[in-house]
């Protein structure tokens, strides 16, 4: 039997302590008093503005950085590692601080955010063991005629852009390589949620980063900014988490100058349940997998294909389970699933959900848009037997919509999930360890979910194939985007 579950509990409200806690970080931040307005995606409320940055104060940023960047590239190792451990303290003694307004300005659930700055404190911890061990090698040329040394600089000035759905954790991921590489960075954070990198770049300056080695600029126009920086000799490398689209743009723009340049863009995980799958297990991490940040982070899991033997008890797992996530506000006491970013992302899940329907798809929970407008939210919603022709099926969804399909055989399920132009995470429950790594080998993606929806880790070298990016983040692959590799012949008789 087919049922429809309705979000009809009310959405939960944020706490008054937990607003006042986070507008306290906000008004110690020094925002000018006005400029484009950061707003708060629970209630459309502004809760400060950003400085209209223009071009010549972004090349003067530039400038500057530069500057700071070739004294920082003569420090030791050593001397990066100190300052980065010192960052990473600072980064989890005010954990309370960033949640907070990660959770204001943003959106997500407090104690997804505090997982944030958990995660986003990692990376800086990373780096700075890893910037006292610097990778290099030494080889005999075959005629014996010379000793080749290789050796790692700092690639130069570069230009970091983040995304929205994670501000912290973007930022970390980027700017820690970069300092433990002995590079000086331009950082410019998404127009929707800058507060968060503000404020961590402070705590950066605070723990000892040269005043003058990380820019954070808030540019009113991102093409004008990315036009002029990105075509500016002194930068070397761009590296860049967003769309796929913007991504393009900017490899275009990095052509001219031969950037390095790190591209982390969009994603379209495919979610495969075999019927050897434990049940619990599997619903347990589709949920994980689609609910966390409410859906908005680029390796969430996009494509259901669940093998035929499974899908209904799956299907009612799932429906049972996401219409009882309770939404509201981030910082409000019990709130599962957040507001969207903005009214954009609501009426693109409305579209979606309609059309995935009337080409067929069964609606088994929520579907409907929640409150009254003010805030973006949107009902955790389960829809099965989606079929391939909806806009659901080939889209990046980026909200909580579970989109279900099924499939027979493992050969179809690796056939389907391999058709799209994407290729970030994908995702295998299979109690057959046999199956789970066969089928994960043959996964098109840079990411493997295998029995777990969580995959990220600072150790991990997170990043894409296909259309879903260029380089890896954290991890050992992580400080490598960041450095030239070099080498020394020495002349042997
Ligand atoms: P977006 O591409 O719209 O914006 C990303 C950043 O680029 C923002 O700072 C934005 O202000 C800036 N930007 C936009 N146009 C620009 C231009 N012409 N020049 C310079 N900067 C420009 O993406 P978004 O909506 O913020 O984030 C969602 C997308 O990011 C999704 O596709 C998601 O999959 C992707 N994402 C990827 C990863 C990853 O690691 N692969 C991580 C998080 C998000």
């Amino acid at each position: 039997m087919t049922t429809t579950t309705t979000h009809t509990d009310a959405l939960i409200v944020a706490d008054a302590s937990a607003l006042e806690h986070a507008d306290r970080v906000i008004a110690g931040l020094g925002l000018p008093a006005a400029g484009t307005a950061v707003s708060d995606p629970a209630t459309g409320e502004q809760i400060g503005f950003i400085e209209d940055g223009d071009v010549d104060g972004a090349l003067r940023a530039v400038a500057t950085a530069d500057a700071a960047g070739r004294d920082w590239a003569r420090t030791t190792p050593r001397q990066r590692a100190d300052v980065l451990h010192a960052w990473h303290a600072l980064l989890v003694e005010h954990t309370q601080d960033l949640a907070h307004l990660i959770s204001r300005e943003m959106g997500k659930p407090l104690a997804e955010a505090r997982g944030e700055v958990k995660y986003g404190s990692d990376f800086v911890r990373w780096y700075a063991e890893e910037a006292v061990r610097p990778a290099g090698n030494y080889r005999e040329a075959p005629d014996g005629g010379a000793t080749i040394l290789t050796r790692r600089a700092p690639v130069g000035l570069a230009v970091l852009i983040t995304p929205w759905n994670f501000p912290l954790a973007m930022a970390t991921r980027k700017i820690a390589p970069a300092i433990a590489a002995g590079c000086a960075a331009v950082v410019k954070p998404a127009t929707l949620t800058p507060l968060t990198t503000i404020y961590a770049v402070q705590l950066a300056l605070q723990a000892g980063v040269p005043a003058d080695l990380v820019q954070v600029v808030t540019p009113k126009s991102s093409s004008a900014f990315s036009e002029a920086v990105l075509r500016d000799p002194r930068v070397r490398k761009v590296s860049f988490t967003g769309s796929t689209e913007v991504g393009r743009t900017l490899m275009q723009l990095a052509s001219d100058n031969v950037l390095r340049s790190s591209m982390e863009l969009g994603g379209n995980a495919p979610f495969l349940v075999f019927d050897d799958a434990d049940l619990e297990r599997a619903i347990d991490g589709a949920v994980a997998a689609k609910l966390r940040n409410g859906g908005q982070s680029c390796i969430a899991a996009n494509r259901y294909y669940v093998q035929d033997g499974i899908a209904d008890a799956f299907v009612e797992g799932v429906a049972e389970r996401l219409s009882q996530a309770a939404v509201g506000a981030g910082l409000g006491t019990g709130t599962v699933v957040g507001p969207l970013i903005d009214d954009r992302a609501v009426r693109q899940m409305r579209a979606l959900t309609d059309d995935a329907v009337a080409h067929g798809a069964e609606l088994r929970a929520g579907g409907t848009e929640l409150g009254d407008g003010t805030g973006h939210f949107f009902a955790p919603t389960v829809l099965d037997r989606v079929p391939e022709a909806s806009d659901i099926a080939g889209t990046e969804i980026f909200g909580p919509i579970m989109a279900i399909q099924r499939f027979g055989t493992e050969a179809e399920a690796i056939e389907r999930a391999n058709a799209t132009e994407f290729g970030l995470a994908g995702y295998v429950f299979s109690e057959s360890l046999d199956r789970a790594l066969n089928v994960a080998d043959r996964l098109e993606t840079g990411i493997l979910g295998i029995n777990q929806a969580v995959p990220s880790n600072a150790a991990a070298p997170f990043g894409g194939v296909k259309q879903s990016g260029l380089g890896r983040e954290g991890s050992a692959e992580g400080l490598e985007e960041y450095q030239s590799v070099r080498f020394y012949n020495i002349a042997r008789r």
